[in-house]
């Protein structure tokens, strides 16, 4: 047996690799890989969403609502049309709103566990949108410009059937995926805070041309159930079509600029009531007299 003391052999501690690329190398794998994940949550949130129970909406939007009330936060979900805390002294808009919202809601036959909560918003926004759970928010800015009832009934038919579509499950699906995804990462704390992100998020409901035209679709159908005639429907567009003009894009909600152009609409609904033998005329029917007052 021989021993010997020998020298370790020279360059054992240096790499003919850089550090620094490798680094960057193995950053940018993680990076891709996080990437294709996010796409994939994304992608199959969207399906999913849109074959996600109804009640399982209205579970999430609960949810967001007690996490935002626990943490003193103000909840979108809270204060819903017509259920004041005193109801004995409730506000006439809110009574013709809700009174609107039910003939809307019987004449578009949403299938049954699908209900509409309506926020009327006092803010000077011209915006209108639908969102989880069947949350409904009209904003004053939008409805003060309405010519008439028709108009009204219109405007919430189109959003109560994107509800009765389940579009914002299919369109918010991916963000409720990828936040579960980020708290399996992340932890539980990250999912909590994504949910602040997500109630924000609901706000921003963006849906596809196809899902606008569909929306429209079922909403004429409806307003010519209500009135026997579907004149009226098309002043809604009109209007979008005169804020447009009066260069107050700006002023528009990314919302509205998503939706399919003004006149292709108009169009298309003239079209979908001369094949349907729908009444393109008929007696209009104004708003209350004193609906800008209750706005106001
Ligand atoms: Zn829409």
């Amino acid at each position: 047996m021989h021993y010997e003391n020998r020298n370790p052999p020279e360059g054992i501690n240096t790499s003919d690799h850089s550090p620094v690329r490798e680094f960057l190398r193995l950053s940018l794998s993680a990076l891709v890989v996080l990437i294709a994940v996010g796409i994939f949550l994304n992608f199959s949130g969207s399906l999913l969403g849109g074959l996600l129970p109804f009640k399982a909406e209205l579970w999430i939007t609960e949810r967001v609502d007690r996490i935002m009330q626990q943490a003193e936060q103000e909840s979108p979900f809270a204060d819903p049309v017509g259920q004041g805390s005193d109801s004995a002294s409730v506000d006439p808009l809110e009574q013709y709103l809700q009174s609107m919202t039910d003939k809307v809601v019987a004449a578009l036959e949403l299938p049954e566990p699908i209900v509409i909560t309506l926020h009327y918003r006092d803010d000077d926004v011209f915006n209108a949108y639908a969102t989880l759970g069947g949350h409904v928010y009209l904003f004053k800015g939008l409805l003060k410009h309405l010519p008439n009832e028709n108009a009204l009934a219109m405007l919430m038919a189109h959003e109560y059937s994107h509800v009765g579509q389940r579009h914002p499950a299919s369109s918010i699906g991916g963000g409720i995926t990828m936040a579960a995804g980020s708290s399996l990462l992340l932890g539980a704390a990250a999912f909590e805070n994504r949910f602040f992100s997500i109630a924000s998020a609901l706000a921003s409901t963006r849906f596809s041309r196809s899902m606008e035209t569909d929306a429209d679709e079922a909403a004429l159908a409806a307003v010519n159930s209500i009135y026997g005639h579907v004149n009226g429907a098309d002043d809604l567009f009109e209007l979008f079509t005169g804020i447009r003009d009066d260069n107050q894009l700006d002023f528009l909600d990314s919302f509205f600029s998503t939706h399919p152009l003004d006149d292709n609409r108009i169009q298309r609904i003239e079209e979908q009531a001369a094949a349907n033998g729908w009444l393109a005329t008929g007696a209009i029917t104004p708003l209350p007299a004193q609906f800008l007052q209750w706005l106001n």
